[in-house]
């Protein structure tokens, strides 16, 4: 299993956060404000995070390395049975 770099635990899963950004209307209806919606959320590229489950710290800021991380897991039990 990969260890987190940060706590040394292994994890086998990260936590991922995906960024987005939306937009609504903002109005005053009877002196109470109100938004409704604008359109859909807009995926805010490069944004985002991966943390550790365990220390919540972020280790990876794209799927790419996040992947690769967790790629270490099947990587080694290759190995292992190789050797048996
Ligand atoms: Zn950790």
């Amino acid at each position: 299993m990969p260890k987190c770099p940060k706590c040394g635990e292994e994890i086998d899963y990260l936590i991922g956060y995906y960024r987005y950004e939306s937009s609504n209307f903002l109005h005053m209806i009877d002196g109470e404000p109100e938004r409704t919606f604008r359109d859909e959320a807009t995926y805010l590229e490069g944004e985002d995070e991966y943390e550790c489950p365990l220390c919540e710290k972020v280790l990876f800021d794209n799927e790419e390395d996040a992947l690769e991380f967790l790629r270490e897991k099947r990587k080694r039990r290759r190995c292992k049975k190789g050797d048996e």
